[in-house]
């Protein structure tokens, strides 16, 4: 007979939720936080659902559901990117909205988390249609948002049109314009320069990093990125421009590998907007070959549970840096931490584009806009400060970088709440 015991050994949870809250809960074991604060920080202290009506070109109406979770505001507004996509979840949006706590935290923005999502496949919906559920959208949730209550952004498969929409919308129906409604805008409605490639930047930042401990010189080493879309393909372009000799890309569909380096510019020339770009070829490879490509550098820059205890022992990179959310699972983390693997996770690694919409909100609240260079070097000596701060915990306490980042992202939440009293 089989028991429940049994079941569990065998079957790794993929619930991202599930993954976030234990780690969550060992960080504050070790900060020396109770059971009260875990059961506070383990779910967001507000999840909304709507469900939003949708005129379709043809002239029929469709619904489409989409959440806005708020982890915790203790610290300030709640800030957060919204998402497109057919597989989400209401545990996703929970656990993405925990991880926006935690970069905030590790970056030391005056946020807590957010995030929102909806469940649509903007692959196969036209422009219209797609500013109809945006502007649908905000009429929604806009009582609990504001540039002061909770900001959102663009997270997977949204982009600066469908922000331009959303703070269109936000503005009509608050009467008056609210730039710092949303972060990730357009730079004639109050973008910040260099916003579009900031988490490509940071995952950079985050990689020099990492290899300067790791003994890695990038110059020459073999790189590959899984993902082409904002992240995955800025990055592709930085590393190619640092040096390193990009071996293997992929998209939703596949992956491209050339041992002796791909020709970056010519791919990001020849993507759709929504990184498709395996389509030209024949030759491809599957994702998950791709994962396990003998290289030095691993940027996981696409979905959820891509690494998993199933190809975590053969995978060949030396770092792992995270520019997706959640592309690693738990018990992968544990087997390339014994293995010697250096891993950046995603609340560190890909902060740098939750610290540039930060930059964003701070110049639409002065009304006052900065150089690139003035972006760049704050973005650079933020995540600087947070790599060594999260890597000499990692090192001080004998734990994957994981865990050390939970420890200090969750920290602040966890004062804030305190000294406010709530617990
Ligand atoms: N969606 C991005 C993230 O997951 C950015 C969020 C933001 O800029 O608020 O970090």
């Amino acid at each position: 007979m089989i028991n429940q015991a049994d079941i569990n050994q065998s079957t790794e949870t993929l619930n991202v939720l599930k993954q976030t809250q234990m780690v969550i809960k060992e960080a504050l074991q070790k900060l020396g936080y109770g059971e009260d604060m875990f059961e506070l920080l383990k779910e967001p202290v507000r999840m909304l659902t709507v469900r939003i009506p949708v005129r379709m070109d043809d002239g029929s109406t469709r619904v489409f559901t989409g959440y806005r979770a708020q982890h915790n505001d203790a610290v300030g507004p709640t800030k957060g990117g919204i998402r497109f996509h057919p597989d989400v979840t209401e545990d996703e949006v929970k656990a993405l909205a925990i991880w926006m706590t935690l970069k905030c935290g590790i970056a030391q923005l005056p946020y807590g988390g957010a995030k929102g999502g909806i469940i649509c496949d903007p692959r196969e919906m036209s422009f219209r249609e797609l500013e109809r559920l945006s502007r649908g959208y905000v009429h929604a949730i806009s009582q609990i948002v504001g540039p002061n209550k909770d900001i959102p952004a663009p997270d997977v498969y949204t982009n600066s049109q469908i922000m331009a929409w959303m703070m269109d919308e936000y503005s009509r129906i608050r009467e008056f314009d609210s730039p710092g409604f949303i972060t990730g805008k357009p730079l004639v409605l109050g973008g910040s320069l260099g916003r579009d490639r900031s988490t490509a930047r940071g995952v950079t930042i985050a990689i020099q990093e990492a290899a300067k401990v790791a003994g890695i010189d990038l110059k020459g080493a073999r790189v590959v990125v899984q993902g082409f879309g904002n992240a995955g393909g800025y990055l592709a372009k930085f590393m190619h421009d640092a040096g390193a000799v990009v071996i293997g890309v992929s998209d939703a569909y596949g992956g491209l590998y050339d041992p002796k380096g791909l020709d970056i510019d010519y791919l990001l020339d020849r993507r759709d907007s929504f990184g498709t770009v395996t389509k030209l070829y024949k030759n491809t490879i599957t994702n998950r070959e791709l994962l396990e490509l003998d290289c030095d550098i691993l940027v996981p820059a696409a979905v959820e549970n891509q690494i998993t205890r199933e190809n975590a022992a053969n995978i060949k990179a030396k770092i792992i840096v995270e520019a997706a959310n959640g592309p690693t699972t738990l018990e992968a983390t544990k087997i390339l931490h014994d293995r010697g693997v250096l891993l950046v996770p995603d609340v560190l690694g890909n902060a740098g584009g939750v610290i540039v919409s930060y930059f964003e909100w701070v110049q639409n609240n002065q009304g006052l806009y900065w150089a690139e260079e003035e972006v760049d070097n704050k973005l650079r000596e933020i995540l600087v400060r947070s790599f060594r701060t999260v890597y000499e915990t990692a090192q001080s306490r004998r734990i994957d970088m994981r865990l050390a980042a939970y420890m200090v992202g969750v920290r602040r939440t966890a004062e804030a709440c305190k000294l406010r009293g709530w617990l």
